[in-house]
């Protein structure tokens, strides 16, 4: 299993999928072939699969043990739904043993305390139900659920998320409303302790309520980033946006703080997507900022 310690906290990875994913001229309208030369392992094969031209794409869910709370950042795609658009046939009928990976990981669902949606995009609240009978059932009974307030009212708002990324709004149907319904949900806000150790932080741009979640243990510090950046040729080129990005100019200044931020105080930064090692410090370099993935000695379980 993926681990990392840092301080008191563990985190382990709960992979879902690890697949390549969409063409860079796909996900970034803005895409110039230049930046394999200026950072060259984005051409490798943990990042870039030369086979299919494709970025090599992870769906997972970030796993926090801290103090006596089990924190499940993200819940990635979940099995069974229906997911019609195009772009989106990755996530279509899921079959996936990601209950069985979650237990690999010594957690079991009802083991949750506390499930982190960082945004109400597809990829990252599939799981937070499951078919039963017929019906979406929450998937972690004893969890709270907890989502920005801002980005609920984004997607309560026709006008919204709904008018932005339309083909987004099944997601909400099945995947978040009944863990609304089930009266499991408590909204949170820019600078909210969600537990001592891990900050709510405001990331707005990828939607207009997104949050990025802070992680601080003794003297070290980590950051859950949702889609601040889907892949480390945004640290590159961070002025480039996802095609999935609600609110371009924000969603640049979010990722240019964040990365500044991460780069000054050597934060272990835990995005939602990168391939393998999944997780790791940006550094400054001469060329600018640079992905430093962690190495295979730190993420040992
Ligand atoms: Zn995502």
């Amino acid at each position: 299993m993926w681990r990392y310690q840092l301080g008191k906290a563990s985190v382990s990875r709960v992979g879902e999928m690890l697949t390549p994913g969409f063409e860079p001229e796909f996900l970034y309208p803005e895409f110039d072939p230049a930046v394999f030369d200026e950072d060259p392992q984005l051409r490798g094969p943990n990042f870039w699969d030369a086979a299919t031209g494709r970025l090599m794409s992870s769906m997972q869910s970030w796993l926090v043990r801290i103090g006596h709370e089990t924190v499940l950042i993200d819940t990635g795609c979940g099995n069974d739904k229906i997911r019609n658009e195009p772009a989106f046939k990755r996530f279509h009928q899921l079959s996936l043993p990601y209950l069985a990976t979650l237990e690999e990981a010594g957690c079991k669902p009802e083991d949750v305390t506390l499930v982190v949606n960082t945004h109400l995009h597809v990829d990252h609240v599939g799981w937070n139900t499951r078919l039963s009978e017929g019906r979406w059932v929450p998937t972690f009974p004893r969890a709270r659920y907890l989502i920005g307030r801002r980005e609920w009212a984004h997607w309560q708002d026709p006008r919204g998320g709904p008018a932005l990324q339309p083909e987004g709004v099944p997601a909400i149907e099945d995947s978040v409303q009944p863990v609304w319904d089930a009266g499991l949900v408590e909204l949170i806000d820019d600078g909210d302790e969600i537990v001592p150790g891990l900050i709510a932080r405001a990331a707005p741009g990828h939607t207009a309520g997104q949050l990025a979640i802070e992680l601080n243990s003794e003297d070290q510090a980590g950051m859950f980033t949702a889609d601040v950046f889907h892949q480390p040729m945004q640290i590159v080129r961070p002025e480039w946006n996802s095609r999935y990005c609600e609110v371009p100019e924000a969603a640049i200044a979010t990722r240019r703080r964040i990365l500044a931020e991460a780069a000054s105080t050597e934060s272990v930064l835990f995005p939602s997507h990168p391939g393998a090692p999944h997780a790791g410090r940006v550094k400054h370099t001469d060329a600018g900022l640079r992905f430093a993935p962690l190495t295979a000695a730190e993420i040992a379980a």
